[in-house]
């Protein structure tokens, strides 16, 4: 029956069926991978404690003939005494009239149901014909869609057990039901849907967890495996000396960290296979000087390079850092959108003879009709557009380049291995030494004027500030103070000597940029500015962040903002201003206050809002897995990886039989295609 509709059914009709389709049942076997999502443990109580209209668990003998009275359309009530200790209660049924023979004299029975305290009575939902025991105490939950009701559903899934368990077919070599001691995928379906108790039902859970994770990370490999294959001829050629010796020339010595990761790049570089790698690292971890020397190594193979950035004033800052570092050796040129006519043809001139080494701009350096003369490096910073159809741009243009993103979100490690599964990862998990970290002060609005007098103190000793308010273009439904009112507020307190900006998203990215310069350029000192400061704009004269009504944003925001602040070697400070109601909000200021350390925060900000909302579903390209949780099986996780990792490098999905449905699985998911490069 496994594969037959669900209308073979007997009492799914057209109606039922369709409601069947909103939860993707189709089939008679989906009905068996249709898992509950949570169970209730029942407890057995006495009468006497149970309060009126409570869901008790109670158990008695029956002590009358079951009494049916049918009325409308199909429905039935069924009535029977039941005899607890020394009181009768009188059990109610609503159309489940089939019970009427399970109801006999003499027999001992477990009832659910709520409690009628006045009438002694019992409307019951669940029924178990035996005595209280572990099986009858735990109760599936099932997710339903429209009139579907969980009884009649339950009544489907039961069917479906009975006519087709034995068609579902294991997937999973024999050896990790051995090793894990796993149960049988069918045992394992009975027992999600009927535990027979805590421990079968654990062991069944654990065992669908395995599989999901293991056949994620299997994908996962496989993608990479495949694109590996298919990135012949990158390799680069280099001089180690004359790099060494520009990494000498550094005016500080790299950490730890930052040695680590280059090497994973440096030997990505010279490796033939090409490169599909994030770096991650927190705000001023020291990325960019990682991305100079791999540019640099790169120029020195002979071949080019190009950073690709969010906005343009980021590229602008980044053409200035790489050429205060590269300059001396390397021709740097940057290409944006407002760098037009002439300019821009002599560039586009200089990139396709080679004269150019690197090619600085926003992501539309790659759409234009930019040639290179020999494209060997990409690296992406912030941003996560970059994606299957920009690679699709570059393999039109016949280049394979590698590729490196550059993230400074900072993605808990619990998340990073899975959302990035099918790409390698760095981490550099350490700060320079001597930074200092910015103090942050949580205090309530009520503070506001002694804020003020700290931000004229702050800006009267040279230095500038952030006021960050949350979006206006909210004001209107939500009562918050909006950043037109805060700022006119702020120029009229602030001395004249004191040049106050607005910025927000009203404002044209032409005017946005404007109004940055100017504070980069020390013309404004305090900029009031909604949450648009563009990620990574570096002010390190700015040492000052005020966040009005903080409980707004997320941790991860929260993290984001502070980084404006603290890039340069004065002591820094973020005051968050917040009267937060809620518990979560509380503890996300308690957080902020408590630590500066990206990860620690991320993994906070995961465990409060789970890993779907983390990135947006879309764009984290995890699956919805049924029965696994990343965040609570990080540790299945990490083994269901490295099986996975070793079942690839021994080509057991080709070479081993055992592997053959697991094979079949990964192959026919469409989502896979879509990832593999060509
Ligand atoms: P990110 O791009 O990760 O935000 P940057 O590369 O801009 O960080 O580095 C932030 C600042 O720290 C820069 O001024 C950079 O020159 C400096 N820096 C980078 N690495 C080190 C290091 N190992 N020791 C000291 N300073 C460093
Ligand atoms: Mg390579």
């Amino acid at each position: 029956m496994f594969y037959e509709s669900v209308d073979t059914i007997p009492s799914v009709g057209d109606k039922t069926k369709e409601q069947l389709t909103m939860l993707d049942i189709e089939k008679v076997g989906d009905l068996l991978f249709h898992f509950p999502f949570r169970y209730d443990f029942l407890e057995l109580k006495d009468l006497e404690d149970l309060e009126h209209d409570e869901v008790a668990t109670i158990e008695g003998e029956v002590a009358s003939q079951p009494n049916i009275s049918y009325f409308g359309k199909k429905k039935s009530r069924l009535t029977c005494t039941i005899q607890v200790g020394l009181v009768a209660v009188k059990a109610v049924f609503f159309n489940q009239a089939f019970l009427k023979d399970k109801l006999v004299m003499g027999e001992t029975v477990t009832l659910t149901g709520k409690w009628d305290m006045h009438r002694l009575q019992l409307t019951v939902h669940k029924f178990h014909p035996k005595s209280f025991d572990e099986a009858s105490s735990i109760e599936p939950v099932y997710h339903t869609k429209g009139n579907l009701k969980m009884t009649q559903l339950k009544k489907f899934i039961r069917y479906a057990l009975k006519s087709s368990l034995h068609e579902v077919e294991e997937i999973l070599p024999g050896d990790y039901l051995t090793d894990y001691k796993l149960p049988t995928r069918q045992e394992a379906v009975r027992q999600l849907h009927e535990p027979a108790n805590q421990t079968t039902l654990k062991h069944a859970r654990r065992r669908f967890i395995f599989e999901e994770l293991f056949l994620f990370q299997l994908k996962m490999q496989y993608i990479r495996r495949e694109n590996k294959a298919q990135s012949i001829g990158t390799t680069k050629v280099f001089d180690d000396e004359r790099l060494q010796s520009f990494i000498q020339s550094l005016p500080f010595q790299l950490t730890t960290s930052q040695v680590k990761v280059l090497d994973d790049i440096l030997h990505d570089l010279r490796d033939e296979t090409r490169m599909n790698r994030l770096l991650q690292g927190d705000v001023g971890s020291g990325k960019t000087v990682i991305a100079a020397i791999a540019l640099y190594a790169t120029a020195l193979s002979g071949q080019q390079g190009a950073l690709m950035v969010p906005t343009e004033i980021l590229a602008e800052q980044h053409e200035a850092s790489l050429n205060e570092l590269l300059g001396e050796s390397l021709r740097i040129r940057l290409l944006t959108g407002s760098i037009k006519g002439k300019k821009r043809q002599a560039i586009l001139e200089e990139v396709a003879n080679g004269e150019v080494d690197v090619l600085v701009g926003t992501h539309a350096l790659i759409q234009d009709d930019t040639i290179f003369h020999r494209l060997g490096l990409v690296i992406v910073d912030e941003q996560h557009r970059f994606g299957v159809k920009q690679r699709k741009t570059l393999r039109d243009k016949g280049l394979t380049p590698d590729v490196l993103f550059m993230t400074a979100t900072p993605i808990p490690r619990t998340l990073s291995i899975t959302s990035f599964g099918d790409m390698d990862v760095s981490v550099i998990d350490e700060m320079p030494a001597g930074r200092l970290p910015v103090e942050t002060y949580w205090v309530k609005h009520n503070m506001t004027e002694r804020i003020h007098q700290f931000l004229i103190d702050q800006i009267q000793q040279g230095e500038q500030a952030y006021v960050i308010c949350p979006l206006i273009e909210e004001s209107d439904q939500l009562d918050i103070q909006n950043a037109v009112d805060i700022f006119e507020t702020l120029r009229d307190v602030m001395p004249e000597s004191i040049q106050v900006g607005l910025m927000h998203g009203r404002l044209s990215a032409q005017e946005k940029e404007d109004l940055m310069r100017q504070f980069a350029n020390n013309e404004i000192q305090l900029l009031v500015s909604t949450t648009v400061i563009e990620v990574g704009v570096n002010v390190p004269n700015a040492t000052t962040m005020v966040i009005y009504d903080a409980e707004r944003f997320g941790l991860a925001q929260l993290h984001q903002l502070r980084g404006r602040v603290g890039r340069g070697s004065q002591q820094s400070y973020c005051v968050l201003m917040a009267d937060p109601k809620s518990d979560n909000g509380k503890e996300r200021m308690r957080v902020m206050t408590e630590t500066t350390d990206g990860f620690e925060l991320s993994e906070h900000d995961l465990n409060i809002r789970g890993p779907g909302d983390f990135f947006g579903k879309r764009q984290s390209g995890l699956p919805e897995f049924k029965v696994a949780n990343i965040v609570d099986d990080y540790r299945a996780l990490e083994v269901a990886r490295q099986d996975a990792v070793r079942v690839m490098q021994e080509g057991r999905l080709e070479k081993d039989p055992n592997y053959a449905k697991l094979k079949h699985l990964i192959e026919s998911d469409p989502l896979i295609q879509e990832r593999i490069f060509d």
